[in-house]
C-alpha cells in the first residue's frame, strides 16, 4: 500500500513563506501540513509514502530522515513542469501493485482523515474525492457522467456539463491506472500538465475509469495563498474534532500482555470480509512472515535464513508447537525452569512424554550459566529449552551466551521469546537460537490470536521426519502447507493478522532499539517511584529486563491487591498480581503503546495508594 504526495511546486502565491521552503511545510495548528498528512497516511495503513520533490527538496530529505517509510523522488524540472511530471517521477517507485492501490495527494492540503477511509472502502478500481462547494476562490470542478465517473475537470464551471463537486486533491488509483496516466502524459508531450487533467483524460477515454466519490460536507482546505492559510487555521479545530470522534477510550494495560495498542492497530482490524484462501490474503500473510523473519535476524541479503511459521493461538500454542515438533524420539531435552513459563514448557514436554529433564533455578537470581553448561554436557542433551525473558518476575536469561555454547556442541535451542521479541534486539543467527516462539499481542503491539515460531532454516529442515505428535500444532506440516499454497492449513485469525500487519509497520518505524529505549524510559520512571516509596523489587536491578517489574508488596496489613487494582483501574491503569510461589508481589509491565507521561501518571496513582496505607 503506497501513497504518493506531489510536492514539487514553487508555491509562488505564498511568496514570503515559501521562498526558501516548500509549501507543504507551512504550519497549520503548529504542524507542517505535509507532516500532518504523513501521520494520517501511516495511521491509515500506508506502508510507504513516495514524495515527489522539487522546490527546496532538502526540507523533504530532513522529513524522510525522521519518518522511516518515506521515499523521495526528485523532479529536476519542477520549475517549468506541472504536477503530472512530478507524479511521473514517483510512479516508477511503486514496485508492487497491491490490491489497495495508490493514494495520490497534493502536499498543500489539510483534510479530515475520514476521507482516506472513504477512499479505501470505495468499491471502484479508482476514485477521486470531491467535496461540495467551498467558495475557496481557486476551485477545480469535476465533471461526471451519468454513472458517476470522471469525464473532465476545469477551473471554469461553464466549461463542464455535469459538475459533481470540487477536487480535494485526494484520490486512489490502481497501479495500472497510474501507469496509464504516465503513458497519457508522455503522449501529450506537454510538460506543464496538471495530474488532475490527465486523470480526467484517462478516465474519460476508458477503460480505467475513475469514480467521483462525493462527500458534500467534507472538511478540507488547499493552501495556495494567504486567504487559504487563514481558512485552514480556522478549519483545523473542526477537522480535529471530527477525527476525535474515532478515538477509542484509553486503557493503559500494565499487565504483561495483551499489551496496550495504538488506535491505528485497533482500526486495522476493520476490513472487508475476506476468505483467507484468497491470494490477496496469502500475500498479507507472506508479507507478515517475511517482515517478522527480518526482525528476528533473517535478512536474506545478508545470508541469514529465518522462516516464520504462523498459527492461530496464543503464545503458549507457539511453545507447544516447538516442544512437540522439534525434539525427535531419540533426542534428550533439558528444560530450564526459573519461572512459570519455563515450568510450562516442562509441563508440555511431560504431556508429550518426551525424554527430558528439568534444570530448576531461582526465579529472581541470575541463572548459573556454568552449571547449565555442565548439566548439558554431562547429560548428553541434544536439545535445550529456555525462556528468554521470564515474565513471571522480569528476570532476563543469558540466551545469547547459552545459544553460542549449544552451537559449539551441536545442541538445538528452543527459546520461548514470547515476551522478549520486538523489544530486545534478537538475531537468531548471532545468538545461536534455532527455534523461537512469540505472539502478536506482546511487544509487537498487535492483537491476541496469532502465534508464531521463528525457525533457522537448517534446523527446520531437520524436523521434517520427526514424529507427528499432534495435528493442529505441527510445525513442519504448517510450514510446508504455507510454502506450497500461501495458505494456513486451518482458518487463520484474519482480523488479528491485519492488525499485526499494521503493528509490524509501526514497529519498523519505531525500530526495536527505539522501542526498547521507550520501554526502558517508562521503567526508569516506575523504578524511581518504587524506590522513593520505600518499596523493594524481587529481582536485582542488574538482572531485570526493564520490561516488567515484580514489586514486593508492602507489609502494612491494610494493603490489599484487589483494592489497589480497582483504584488503578478506575483511573485507566490495569495492574497485575504476582505469580511466583512464596513471594508476595504485584507486577507492573511497561510493554505496549505506553508513553512516559502515562507512566508518570501511574506512579502518582501508585504513590497515592501506598502513602494512603499509612493513614489507614
Ligand atoms: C505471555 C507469555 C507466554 C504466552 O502466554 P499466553 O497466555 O499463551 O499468551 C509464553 N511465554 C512467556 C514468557 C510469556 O510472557
Amino acid at each position: 500500500m503506497y501513497a504518493i504526495i506531489m510536492a514539487g511546486g514553487m508555491g509562488t502565491r505564498l511568496k514570503e513563506r515559501t521562498g526558501a521552503m516548500p509549501k507543504g511545510f507551512v504550519p497549520v495548528a503548529g504542524v507542517p501540513v505535509v507532516e500532518q498528512s504523513v501521520r494520517k497516511l501511516f495511521a491509515a495503513g500506508i506502508e510507504e509514502i513516495i514524495i515527489g520533490t522539487g522546490h527546496c527538496a532538502d526540507w523533504y530529505e530532513r522529513l524522510a530522515a525522521r519518518y522511516a517509510g518515506i521515499t523521495l523522488a526528485h523532479n529536476p524540472h519542477y520549475a517549468r513542469t506541472g504536477s503530472m511530471e512530478t507524479l511521473a517521477c514517483c510512479a516508477s517507485a511503486v514496485k508492487r501493485s497491491g490490491s489497495g492501490g495508490v493514494i495520490l495527494l497534493e502536499s498543500d492540503i489539510i483534510y479530515d482523515a475520514h476521507g482516506l477511509t472513504a477512499l479505501r472502502n470505495d468499491p471502484h478500481e479508482n476514485a477521486v474525492l470531491a467535496s461540495g462547494a467551498t467558495h475557496g476562490g481557486d476551485e477545480v470542478y469535476l465533471e461526471q457522467d451519468g454513472a458517476g465517473f470522471l469525464t473532465g475537470c476545469s477551473k471554469d464551471p461553464g466549461a463542464l456539463t455535469r459538475i459533481a463537486g470540487e477536487l480535494t486533491g485526494i484520490s486512489r488509483v490502481s497501479k495500472a491506472t497510474l501507469d496509464a496516466m504516465v503513458a497519457c502524459a508522455r503522449d501529450s508531450a506537454n510538460p506543464a500538465l496538471d495530474y488532475e487533467t490527465v486523470l480526467a483524460r484517462v478516465s474519460a477515454s476508458g477503460p480505467r475509469r475513475v469514480f467521483v466519490r462525493v462527500i458534500a460536507r467534507y472538511l478540507w482546505q488547499e493552501i495556495d495563498d494567504e486567504s487559504h492559510l487563514a481558512r485552514a487555521e480556522a478549519l483545523a479545530p473542526a477537522i480535529a474534532e471530527s477525527e476525535s470522534l474515532l478515538k477509542i477510550r484509553r486503557e493503559v494495560l500494565l499487565n504483561p500482555g495483551p499489551a496496550t495498542t495504538t488506535d491505528s492497530v485497533k482500526y486495522a482490524q476493520v476490513v472487508p470480509d475476506i476468505c483467507p484462501r484468497e491470494k490477496e490474503f496469502g500475500a498479507v500473510m507472506a508479507w507478515i512472515t517475511a517482515e517478522l523473519s527480518r526482525m528476528a535476524g533473517g535478512d536474506r541479503e545478508n545470508g541469514g535464513e529465518i522462516e516464520t511459521v504462523l498459527f492461530g493461538g496464543s503464545g503458549t500454542a507457539a511453545d507447544e508447537v516447538m516442544i512437540s515438533s522439534c525434539v525427535p524420539d531419540t533426542g534428550k531435552l533439558l528444560v530450564i525452569d526459573n519461572g512459570a513459563y519455563g515450568a510450562r514448557m516442562a509441563k508440555i514436554a511431560e504431556v508429550y512424554r518426551l525424554n527430558f529433564e528439568v534444570f530448576r533455578s531461582s526465579g529472581f537470581l541470575p541463572l548459573d550459566t556454568e552449571a547449565v553448561k555442565a548439566k548439558l554436557l554431562e547429560g548428553r542433551f541434544t536439545h535445550l529449552a529456555v525462556v528468554y525473558h521470564e515474565t513471571t518476575t522480569g528476570l532476563l536469561n543469558p540466551v545469547p551466551e547459552l545459544g553460542r555454547l549449544c552451537r559449539e556442541h551441536g545442541i538445538t535451542t528452543i527459546v520461548d521469546g514470547v515476551s522478549a521479541f520486538a523489544a530486545i534486539p534478537i538475531d537468531m543467527d548471532r545468538d545461536g537460537i534455532d527455534f523461537m516462539a512469540s505472539t502478536s499481542n506482546k511487544n509487537i503491539q498487535g492483537m491476541p490470536g496469532a502465534a508464531f515460531v521463528f525457525c533457522r532454516s537448517a534446523a527446520l529442515k531437520a524436523v521434517k521426519d520427526y514424529p507427528m505428535r499432534n495435528y493442529y500444532l505441527n510445525l513442519w506440516d504448517q510450514y510446508r502447507h504455507f510454502k506450497n499454497t500461501m495458505q494456513t492449513r486451518f482458518t487463520p485469525p484474519v482480523q488479528t493478522l491485519y492488525a499485526l500487519r499494521q503493528a509490524i509497520m509501526e514497529a519498523k518505524r519505531e525500530t526495536v532499539a527505539g522501542r526498547y529505549a521507550r520501554y526502558s524510559a517508562c521503567w526508569d520512571v516506575l523504578v524511581r517511584a518504587v524506590k522513593e516509596l520505600g518499596l523493594e523489587m524481587l529481582v536485582p536491578e542488574a538482572a531485570q529486563s526493564k520490561l516488567i517489574t515484580a514489586v514486593i508488596e508492602p507489609s502494612n496489613p491494610a494493603y490489599d491487591f484487589e483494592v489497589f487494582h480497582d483504584t488503578a483501574r478506575a483511573r485507566g491503569f490495569t495492574i497485575y498480581p504476582g505469580k511466583l510461589a512464596g513471594a508476595n508481589t504485584f507486577r507492573i509491565a511497561n510493554i505496549g503503546d505506553i508513553q512516559v507521561p502515562e507512566m508518570e501518571r501511574f506512579t502518582r496513582v501508585l504513590a497515592a495508594y501506598i502513602t494512603g496505607l499509612a493513614h489507614a
